[in-house]
């Protein structure tokens, strides 16, 4: 049985116990009201989600995650929802704010980073680069068949030899008639063997540059990486280009140079600063509720000092976090957010996450190793939700190098 404990922690009583106790006067969930500065508009979309995750997602999501099985049968009530390229205009997209995005990468999270992962790789990763660098063309036959979640994309940045330094990319797309000839390899794709489509990044003699590419096109092949221990219910590939063929309108006419893949990673990390959030909350929440219930040496754990320490020092972390990840939204909807405050964004509120997620799972003892509970599931999640999209050293060094000038990868 998955449990949810959501906004509603404040009304939750804690008084099995002799000891003194009055009903909470704060949300450990919300604990600065943010709630309070979102929109109409924005909690609707909050609303939404949180019921398909609270309906549809809690209670499959263990069993997915422990026979990895990504749930696919969500995806039309995804698609209704409007998640898939939710910001974007036009083109069958919803055209939300950015805080919007970030509430509903929150909310899937909060079910499982395999969902929000989904969500990024299609709309951040896939859908954004069509829309900002392909032709016309090519976004009115991709996007509104991927907002309808009819087609699946992947993103190919990464390769065998280290994803944190994408320019060292084997990967190349030579000049072949009127079109290309690819060949290569991708590796920690997600949804990489379940796409239909792959943007793919390539050397080319111009430098980097995005290609589309079709499932079943000749040289082309995937591979699902199997035997993770980490979102276990998201599809993870690797790609093989062996001689592919591309026409010339395979490659996005805008997408040149290293900065194009780059600012997908942008989209991207900034939906992974609010979908940590999530995981965070769903531990949080489930550790209170636990600490409530269990009686250790004739009082609930809720009535001990050190772990009321332990409560607090997570609602300072969450609170932390949640505030940055407003601050980000707000900035990015005024055009003014720079890729060092994502990075901060990213590292902070994944590390937090991590941390929370961790100490909940201690303080479910034994049964917090069980997948009957959510902490230990959303904690070998965020192992991989820290590294992907930027280890936290490469946001460190980022944000090293916005602040004395020098790069020092
Ligand atoms: C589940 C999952 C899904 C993924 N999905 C995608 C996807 O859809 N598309 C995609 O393109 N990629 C994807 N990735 C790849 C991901 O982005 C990379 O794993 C990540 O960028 C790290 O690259 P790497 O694994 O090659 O590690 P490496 O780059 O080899 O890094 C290893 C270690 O070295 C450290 N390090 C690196 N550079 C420095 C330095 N200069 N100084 C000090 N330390 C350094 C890193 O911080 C890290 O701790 C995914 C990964 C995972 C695990």
């Amino acid at each position: 049985m998955h449990r949810f404990y959501g906004n509603g922690i404040a009304n939750m009583s804690s008084s099995t116990s002799p000891a003194a106790a009055s009903a909470p006067t704060e949300s450990a969930l919300d604990f600065l009201r943010l709630d309070d500065e979102l929109s109409e508009d924005e909690r609707l979309v909050r609303d939404a989600v949180a019921r398909l995750v609270d309906e549809r997602v809690l209670p499959i999501i263990g069993e997915c995650f422990e026979s990895a099985r990504f749930p696919r049968e969500l995806l039309p009530a995804l698609a209704e929802l409007g998640v898939f390229g939710s910001t974007l205009q036009g083109y069958g997209c919803a055209g939300l704010n950015a805080v919007s995005y970030g509430l509903i990468c929150r909310e899937l999270e909060r079910g499982d980073s395999a969902l929000r992962s989904f969500v990024s790789v299609q709309s951040s990763l896939c859908m954004y680069p069509i829309h900002a660098y392909g032709s016309e063309q090519q976004k009115q036959q991709w996007l509104p068949r991927m907002a309808r979640g009819e087609v699946i994309g992947c993103f190919g940045l990464t390769e065998p030899q280290g994803g944190s330094d994408p320019a060292n990319m084997r990967t190349t797309a030579r000049r072949n008639g009127d079109g290309w000839r690819l060949n290569g390899s991708k590796l920690w794709i997600t949804n990489g063997h379940i796409a239909d489509l792959a943007i793919v990044w390539a050397q080319t003699p111009e430098g980097m540059r995005g290609f589309l590419l079709e499932r079943g096109t000749r040289g082309f092949s995937a591979e699902e990486i199997k035997h993770k221990f980490s979102l276990r219910a998201s599809n993870t590939g690797a790609l093989f280009f062996d001689d592919v063929h591309l026409p010339a309108e395979a490659a996005l006419p805008g997408a040149t140079g290293i900065k194009a893949a780059l600012s997908c990673l942008s989209q991207a990390r900034f939906g992974i600063c609010w979908g940590a959030l999530g995981a965070a909350q769903a531990c949080l929440g489930e550790a209170l509720a636990h600490a409530g219930e269990r009686e250790l040496f004739g009082r609930p754990l809720s009535h001990t000092q050190a772990v009321q320490l332990r409560l607090a020092e997570m609602v300072r972390k969450l609170a932390g976090a949640q505030l940055l990840a407003l601050q980000l939204g707000r900035l990015k909807e005024r055009d003014a957010l720079s890729a060092a405050q994502i990075s901060l964004g990213k590292w902070n509120n994944c590390r937090i996450a991590l941390e929370i997620a961790r100490d909940c799972r201690d303080l479910l003892g034994g049964a917090g190793i069980s997948i009957e509970h959510a902490a230990i599931r959303h904690m070998l999640n965020l192992e991989s939700v820290v590294t992907y999209e930027g280890t936290e050293t490469i946001h460190q060094l980022t944000i090293g190098r916005a602040v004395t000038g020098i790069a020092a990868f």
